[in-house]
Formats: structure tokens, sequence, C-alpha cells
């Protein structure tokens, strides 16, 4: 057991919350198709030290697949989608309970979370995803990701995990993403095959030379190459969150990272708050816009969230989720935001105190109507 006491790696020492990528080529032993239990006791460990360092985890596992092979001996064959879909089925329970085995033993809770396409794609669905999984962050639970393959069509499915972690870290505004793999970064070209290569540490700007860098280098048993990894690194990093890649088949491979090990990152374009804004103004729509009464004006201008006792009136059919504008009393564009509540549940609480919301709908989702995370002011 390697011993530290804090994280030497800035990136992770700054971040708050955390994604960590397994890929199946480390969960599942390619030899015997079994899951690798001293490999996942390990890692269990690394990340207690992370949460000991009140950092947010959340865990997209691949292996599912893979595992479901072995279980309903499938492994020498290709796959049909069914079959690949009942192994999913079989497999997912495998993984799912040797997640729930380590942490049980360590006092840490996780839960299950199975994402279709849909689910975080469609804005309504992914609100609803994001919740769940802040909640369970808030209950200090993990989270335990993959994609729900037994009922994934091929036309709308991610396939692979790289990508679906990068979605999860923009919804979730993590501020890393640790790719877990068999390679230890980004190659100018692939070193299994050549030896001249260049290893490029550090990535600012996703380049079409970048790009071209990325060989598919497909492992065994994993559907992700380099390639996923970099269209993954392009979706995270846009969305404010630094992608590190990493090699994670040794013994405590997040430690060693965590205290500066090799590893490949691609850098951030923004802070993921600013990311967020950038893209709220982008929704933005004229049309659908509440109007707030003076002190709920002030609070805003000092940074606090709108509550729905400062609501005077507000426009029809918004649903929860939607970006609207945000109106002074005299019809002063003040900014726009993403709404906690659609509008027939604005209106029932309009004016209200956030206490009575729970009376006033039989239901609370939150006591904000627009939380300042999630607003822009002019
Ligand atoms: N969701 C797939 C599984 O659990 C893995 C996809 C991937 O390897 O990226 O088997």
């Amino acid at each position: 057991m390697v011993s530290i006491k804090s994280i030497n790696l800035e990136s992770i020492n700054k971040a708050n919350r955390i994604v960590i990528k397994v890929g199946s080529s480390l969960i599942v032993n390619p030899n015997t198709g079994y899951i690798n239990n001293s490999w996942v006791e390990n890692l269990a460990q690394d990340i207690l030290f992370l949460l000991s360092k009140n950092k947010e985890i959340l865990i997209v596992s691949s292996g599912a697949v893979a595992l479901g092979k072995t279980e309903l001996n499938l492994q020498n064959k290709s796959l049909k989608l069914s079959e690949k879909q009942a192994a999913a089925a079989a497999g997912q329970i495998v993984l799912a309970k040797s997640w729930k085995n380590v942490f049980e033993k360590n006092q840490v809770k996780c839960g299950q979370i199975l994402v279709s396409h849909n689910d975080l794609e469609t804005r309504r669905n992914a609100m609803n995803t994001k919740t769940t999984l802040d909640t369970l962050l808030k209950l200090k639970v993990i989270p335990i990701i993959n994609e729900n393959d037994t009922v994934a069509t091929l036309e709308i499915r991610y396939g692979d995990n790289d990508q679906l972690a990068a979605r999860i870290s923009q919804l979730v505004e993590a501020d890393v993403l640790i790719l877990l793999s068999d390679i230890d970064g980004l190659y100018s070209e692939d070193p299994k095959s050549t030896k001249k290569v260049e290893f490029i540490a550090e990535i600012d700007n996703i380049s079409k030379n970048i790009e071209d860098m990325a060989k598919n280098t497909k492992s065994n048993i994993a559907s992700g190459g380099m390639i996923t990894k970099i269209k993954a690194a392009k979706i995270a990093t846009a969305a404010g969150c630094n992608v590190i890649i990493a090699h994670g088949q040794d013994k405590n491979s997040l430690l060693k990272l965590i205290m500066g090990g090799k590893h490949s990152i691609f850098k951030a374009n923004l802070t993921p708050l600013s990311a967020k804004k950038k893209w709220i103004l982008s929704k933005r729509n004229k049309l659908k816009f509440i109007i707030i009464d003076k002190g709920a004006e002030k609070a805003l201008l000092s940074g606090k969230s709108l509550l729905a006792a400062g609501i005077k009136a507000s426009s029809r059919s918004f649903n929860r989720g939607e970006i609207i504008d945000i109106l002074s009393i005299n019809d002063k564009l003040l900014g726009c935001g993403i709404i906690a509540y659609d509008s027939k549940e604005i209106k029932m609480i309009t004016g209200k105190q956030s206490k009575d919301i729970k009376k006033l709908l039989g239901y609370k989702l939150r006591d904000e109507a627009i939380h300042r995370n999630d607003m822009v002011i002019n």
C-alpha cells in the first residue's frame, strides 16, 4: 500500500467533483473473463483516500458485457445484439455486486445508475438524471454508472463509456474526468506498433493534429480506443472539465497518479461554471420569462438565488429545466436562468415562502426557483 498524505497533482487537488471511468480491460481479467477482485479492492482504497480529502467521486464502470459473456458461456463467439444485451443484463449484476461489496466493507455506500442515451441527451430527462446524481453525492453515496446496454438500440447508444463518462462529467459539472485505461496517455503514434513515438503530456487545445494521433488502439475487451478518448476529451473540456488519461492496471494506480505519476491531461477550456453560463446564454428564449420584485432584484444582483417569494408574475408554458428570462418589475431584462419548476407549478408558488412549497404542490423539488449557479445576470 502506497501511503500519501496530500495530493500533488494540482488539477486533482483543486477539484471538488471527480468522475473516474474504469475500462473493461481493467475490471475484468482478460484471461479468465471474471472480475479482477484484487484490482477493484485496490482501486477502492485509492478512492477512499480521495473521499477522505472531501472529493466527490462518481464512477463510470464498464465490464457488464465482458462479465456477462463469461456468466452465459458466450466468450468465444461474436455476439448478435440480442446476445450482447443478454450478456450485459447478466454481467451488470456481477459488476454492481462487486462495487457494492468492496465499498460496503469500508462503510461507504454506492448506488447503481444505468443510463440510456435519452436520459442524458434530452434536457428534461438530463435534469432528472442530474438531480439523482446530485442527491446521491449529497447523501455521500458513490454513483456507479454504466450505459443501460440491455435495452439501448444500436443507433441510439453511446456504445463506449468514454463518451458516456464525458457526458456525465458535463452534466454534474465535474472538475476532472479520469479515464483509467490500459494506456498511460496520448502518444504521437500507437506505442504498441512502433517505438518511435512522442508522449504528449499536456494538451491545451484538441487540434486536428491531436485528433490524427489517436490511432485506434483497441484492447481485447474494451470498446474504446484512443479515438473515443479524444471524443470524450472534446466534450468534457468544452464543459470546463479537465480530462486525464492514465494507466490503471498497476496496484494503486490512482494514488500514483495523484502523486504526479505519468498521464496526459487535456486542459479544460473554461471553468465548469463559465461553460455552463455560456450554454445558458446560447439557449435563451425571450418568450418565456418571470417578473420579480425589487427585493429579489437586489438579492440577484448581490449573487443570491431566486426564491419563489420574489416572483411577481410569469409567462405560460415553460418546463422545468428550460432557460427563461428574468425581468424586473419595470420590465428591465436582468438576466436568465434554468428554472427548477414548470410554469404551472410557478403559478402556484408565486410570492410564497420556500417552506410552504411542499404544502402548496404536494412535493418540493428544491428551495430555489432559479439557483444562482444556473443563472446569468446582465
Ligand atoms: N457499457 C459496456 C459494458 O459495461 C462497456 C462499454 C465500454 O467498454 O466502453 O460492458
